[in-house]
């Protein structure tokens, strides 16, 4: 059943009704008459068959089993996998195969995930529709003449098209949240700290969170369980207990007190988004919420202090493709343009290298960054971003102290034509601009599936929480899907 959710799936794993390389099967069938999406940069049908046929000897033998054995999880090509091609989408790292697992897939091993695939994504996780990726860009699967969102494209498409129940994804400004809502199903970006960060290919350090999509709550908690929790490996991961976020999902929420995002609701919000939005919010008030509007004053900053933040972090991060160590290393590195003869060659083979690895919009972050920190401009424009940022996590503080969760809408508009915004970066920019301010503060969101458009294009919910509230806000977005059926619509695809 190619929607099946991975609580199904391993229930009937566990009932013996099934094995692991039954459920793989068909699943590698339906991604091969579906690679016209180009879901995956990357799926290697006997390998994935490998895992799932040792997971069932494993069952057969009486082993103990972890949480997932033998559940397909498709991964984006971000996490660095042992052995395996992880190409962050970029032409840079086409030949790159990872000498070391990142955490969270050391931690889906020993979970017994079998995992399937690597998913297409913009390259180093820099754009909001996919079509950044060197590999050219996902279709989503409810409409495909439009994007899927981004940056984390491929994994909402893995799940939407029913390819696998589980994907992993990163979210920095929005990559997991964004394209949750595109194709209509549930993505959940924790709070800075709470998963590793190890093994995750670094765009913009402080921001950065992997993170789970799913069909629906329950698989989101599921996955969300095995890959949360300090590791020693990453010093930003933080020694927090991790609750059993499965296990609390259906308790009703201590207090629910929802507070209205004010600046949500501003200019350019689609009409059809707006309403299906504000039918969420009626939702809540019949479970018995308090609902009221409340302020974030500084988010209209949030868009132009990201935009200083991220590209400082990722002109540093990518510094590190040069040619030298791994990567791509250009062949010709003749001078190409005047007074380039008197560059040392190891200088223009770094520099060739970089022009020939990194694509435009890349290259125009570093650019951004580079500047953004240059002496004499660091003071007007990353050191303001940084006090920004602090006044944006004292929006949420604030707004905490009243409320449990927040809630607005994901994105302003649901998915958008292919082609439509690659042309106009600021117009791409603005697709973030509700999600943004969670990765600047550092707090958990989700996306939860609120509504179709006319059109049949999925709309997404989101719900914002304090640092390490995961728990509340799992528990909060659950009273609306269990008074709701969006999470069950899926796409007619064929
Ligand atoms: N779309 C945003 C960007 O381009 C966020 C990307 C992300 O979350 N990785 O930077």
């Amino acid at each position: 059943m190619s929607h099946e959710t991975a609580l199904a799936l391993r229930a009937r794993l566990n009932a013996g009704e099934t094995t692991s390389e039954e459920v793989v099967r068909p699943l590698l069938e339906r991604a091969r008459s579906l690679e016209r999406l180009n879901i995956f940069i990357h799926l290697d049908p006997e390998r994935i068959l490998d895992q799932a046929r040792a997971i069932d000897a494993q069952r057969k033998a009486g082993a103990p089993l972890g949480p997932l054995a033998g559940v397909p999880v498709a991964i984006k090509d971000v996490l660095c996998v042992e052995g395996e091609p992880t190409t962050c989408g970029s032409r840079m790292l086409r030949t790159f195969r990872s000498p070391y697992d990142a955490t969270v897939i050391a931690r889906l091993k020993a979970a017994g995930a079998v995992r399937f695939g690597k998913t297409n994504m913009d390259e180093y996780a820099m754009g909001s529709s996919t079509e950044n990726s060197a590999y050219g860009p996902t279709l989503n699967p409810w409409d495909e003449s439009r994007v899927p969102g981004g940056s984390s494209g491929g994994s909402a498409a893995a799940v939407a098209a029913g390819v696998a129940p589980l994907a992993l994804g990163s979210d920095t400004g929005g990559s997991i949240r964004q394209p949750a809502a595109f194709c209509g199903v549930v993505g959940l970006k924790p709070t800075y700290g709470r998963v590793s960060r190890y093994g995750l290919i670094a765009y913009a350090s402080s921001l950065d969170q992997v993170g789970p999509f799913a069909h629906d709550l329950a698989d989101t908690a599921l996955l969300l369980g095995v890959i949360a929790g300090r590791d020693p490996h990453d010093s930003t991961s933080v020694d927090e207990r991790v609750p059993d976020y499965l296990g609390t999902l259906d308790l009703p929420p201590e207090s629910l007190r929802i507070g209205v995002v004010r600046e949500f609701f501003g200019d350019g919000l689609d009409a059809e988004v707006a309403g299906a939005v504000q039918e969420a919010i009626k939702v809540y008030e019949q479970a018995g919420a308090t609902i009221r509007e409340v302020s974030l004053p500084h988010s209209k900053y949030g868009i132009p202090a990201y935009y200083i933040v991220a590209p400082a972090e990722c002109s540093s991060n990518l510094a590190r493709y040069d040619g030298t160590t791994y990567g791509h290393r250009a062949e010709d590195f003749s001078p190409r343009h005047p007074g380039e003869e008197d560059l040392a060659p190891m200088v223009r083979m770094m520099m060739a290298s970089r022009a020939e690895g990194f694509g435009a919009e890349v290259k125009r972050r570093i650019m951004l960054g580079t500047f953004a920190l240059s002496a004499g401009y660091a003071d007007q424009y990353y050191n303001k971003a940084l006090q920004v940022r602090r006044k944006i996590r004292g929006d949420f503080d604030a707004a905490f102290r009243e409320v449990d969760v927040l809630l607005g809408p994901i994105s302003p508009t649901p998915a958008f034509k292919l082609g439509e915004r690659t042309a106009d970066p600021l117009a791409m920019y603005l697709s973030d601009i509700y999600t943004i301010t969670a990765n600047l503060a550092g707090i958990p969101g989700i996306s939860i599936p609120c509504g179709l458009t006319r059109e049949k294009l999925p709309i997404g919910l989101q719900l914002l929480a304090a640092p390490f509230a995961e728990e509340k806000l799992l528990r909060t977005a659950r009273v609306f899907e269990r008074a709701t059926d969006w999470h069950l619509r899926r796409p007619g695809l064929v």
